[in-house]
């Protein structure tokens, strides 16, 4: 994708013959994709993936055309906002192509193109993804304790991170930052990490920690509820229901003392499914309608079909099919196994 335009077959614009668009059986609407470009990473957060975590083959992995293809059949589908994620997707080379790409369809079926980033190589591509018509970012932070953050993340990446978000910003971009509450591990500092990023003119969402595929550590001793981190931080703020809806699962607050938004996603306490107007491809074209489900489609067979168009068609009604009503995450035993084998850098974050 040397010229930042789509390749080859362009009549895949067309996929699903610009037809109906995506509901699922329980009358969702589904608007929001987010499109896993590669399974790597360059950071190895222990909540995330293991230390020796195996990644895919290259070939297994779409091509920058296919995952453009991908994308502008779900736009022709209705899909109206893309988040690019993975694995890291700022380390697939190239990857400013496909943004410059899927740039051109801001205001043509697209409205909103963004991505999800550790931001190590994030000051590097800012202004490009800037250019491309990214307006907001969204960047994993779960400390800034550099000694802290290279335990947690097993790289010593901290300052390269900083540079990344400050970047973003420079290049006009509104960033969130998201931090995954671990306890024991962050617990300690997240007030201080949600004033830092408010003081810095940033939205600020936590995450509690999902049971998704086999880390090192035991996943009960990782997890720390976010209605207890909510009452710790209420002894020391003031904190408001704020009714603003990003289209995603987070409900927030606003803190009076430091004047910023903050987001809370409760996956574990607080069910948010029966909203849920996503899907998730991974960088080899599987799609999983849910997170926390094993119900999947696989599109990189349609794509490379003989008849790509009517076979996508045919996947992404089955996937409307089978995407489950709410997942089922849970988080009471010891050595449990995972709710799935998939980690998040595999499904996409
Ligand atoms: N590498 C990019 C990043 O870290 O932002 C994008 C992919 S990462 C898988 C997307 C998000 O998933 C990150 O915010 C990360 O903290 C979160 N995440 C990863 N594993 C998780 C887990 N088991 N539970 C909850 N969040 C997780
Ligand atoms: Fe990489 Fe993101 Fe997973 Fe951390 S959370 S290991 S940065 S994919």
């Amino acid at each position: 994708m040397n010229s930042g335009k789509p390749a080859r077959k362009p009549d895949l614009i067309a996929v699903g013959g610009g037809a109906a668009p995506l509901v699922d059986k329980f009358s969702r609407s589904i608007s929001y994709l987010r499109l896993s470009v590669t399974d790597r990473c360059d950071l190895r957060c222990s909540y995330c993936m293991p230390e020796k975590m195996k990644f895919l083959p290259r070939k297994e992995v779409l091509t920058l055309e296919e995952l453009y293809e991908l994308a502008t059949g779900f736009i022709a589908r209705g899909v109206t906002k893309i988040r690019i994620t993975g694995g890291e997707p700022l380390v697939r080379r190239d990857i400013a192509d496909l943004f410059t790409a899927l740039g051109r369809r801001l205001g043509n079926g697209l409205q909103e193109l963004t991505l999800t980033t550790n931001a190590t190589q994030l000051a590097q591509h800012a202004d490009a993804l800037a250019r491309a018509g990214v307006k907001r970012v969204n960047i994993s932070l779960d400390t800034i304790d550099r000694d802290r953050f290279a335990a947690l993340t097993r790289r010593d990446a901290l300052p390269q991170v900083l540079e990344g978000i400050a970047a973003a910003k420079s290049a006009g971009m509104k960033v969130k930052l998201n931090a995954v509450a671990l306890k024991g591990v962050n617990e300690d500092e997240l007030p201080d990490l949600i004033a830092w990023g408010h003081s810095q003119g940033h939205d600020v969402t936590l995450i509690e920690v999902m049971p998704l595929g086999d880390i090192e550590e035991d996943r009960l001793d990782q997890f720390l509820s976010l209605a207890e981190v909510r009452t710790r931080l209420e002894r020391r703020w003031t904190l408001t229901d704020n009714d603003h809806n990003s289209g995603g699962p987070a409900r927030y607050v606003d803190i009076a003392e430091t004047g910023g938004r903050l987001g809370l996603i409760t996956p574990l306490t607080g069910n948010f499914c029966a909203s849920c107007n996503r899907l998730r491809v991974t960088a080899t074209g599987q799609l999983y309608p849910c997170l926390g489900g094993a119900e999947r489609v696989d599109l990189r067979s349609a794509l490379r079909s003989d008849d790509p168009e009517r076979n996508l068609a045919e996947a992404l009604s089955q996937a409307m099919m089978i995407k489950p009503e709410k997942h089922d995450f849970r988080m009471e035993k010891r050595g449990a196994a995972p709710a799935q084998p998939r980690h998040m850098s595999m499904t996409g974050g």
